[in-house]
């Protein structure tokens, strides 16, 4: 059994196939997928899916990519949809700071520290989307007294850093990054974590595997991340698979046994 805790599965390239998938995803036994949300205009869609798919939990969040549309008045409406939200809602995200977002990154800040405030009004984990900004996020979550935690998803970096994170209750999301002959930094700083921070994402249809790049990332990937994992790691891959499953469910509150 498997979780994929990071899969855009609301975004228009899965449409078409997204019922097939969800089959070939149950008969792979990834039995659950989060899928974060990346702007306001995606939150209903994404809402309405989870209600027609028990198995699917979502998070809602502004990502640092997709602030052109932004409008003060969506931290409203997102302060209203996390108070009404049923249990399928299982974090704010995915939220953060990126050097290489076209958005200020003044603007990226005010609206980071804005959606960490409700994460931590609504006790909610945040999904953590990071790139280059590694000081800056851990500076603001000190300076914010964030104590919710969450998942750095697509880590890449040094163990120093990475424990800096799991000081503040984070956890990591292992996705393609495994697959890459050449990221030996990251899978060393990997292969040497505490199997308690660890979590097996995708990220699709981004991040694609080692030699699939002209493809779009699918969530039945995650074996294949997965078994690129094992060989980083000591533990057996029955005890592994165990492990993962249950850092998913210690961060976010999933309902199935
Ligand atoms: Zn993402």
């Amino acid at each position: 059994m498997f979780i994929d805790s990071h899969c855009h599965l609301d975004f228009p390239c899965f449409t078409v196939q997204r019922d097939l998938l969800l089959q070939q995803l149950q008969e792979k036994k990834i039995t659950n997928i989060i899928i974060p949300a990346t702007q306001k205009s995606s939150w209903s869609a994404i809402q309405k899916l989870c209600l027609n798919h028990a198995q699917l939990y979502y998070g809602l969040g502004i990502h640092p990519h997709f602030l052109d549309n932004f409008h003060q008045d969506d931290f409203q409406v997102l302060e209203l949809l996390l108070k009404s939200s049923e249990k399928q809602c299982v974090a704010v995200g995915e939220i953060g700071l990126d050097k290489y977002a076209d958005a200020d990154l003044q603007l990226q800040e005010t609206v980071f520290i804005r959606q960490l405030q409700l994460a931590e009004k609504f006790d909610l984990p945040i999904i953590l989307h990071v790139v280059k900004k590694q000081s800056r996020v851990l500076q603001i979550l000190k300076t914010q007294k964030f104590t919710q935690g969450g998942v750095y998803h697509a880590f890449s970096g040094s163990y120093e850093v990475a424990m800096e994170f799991i000081k503040l209750g984070f956890k990591f999301g292992i996705g393609a990054v495994v697959t890459y002959p050449n990221s030996t930094k990251t899978k060393q700083t990997i292969s040497r974590l505490p199997i308690e921070s660890l979590l097996l994402e995708t990220d699709a249809p981004d991040m694609p595997l080692y030699q699939q790049q002209q493809k779009y990332n699918s969530p039945l990937n995650l074996l294949t991340i997965f078994e690129s994992l094992a060989l980083l790691r000591n533990e057996s891959k029955s005890c592994l698979a165990t492990q993962l499953i249950k850092n998913t469910k210690t961060i976010f509150s999933l309902n199935n046994d």
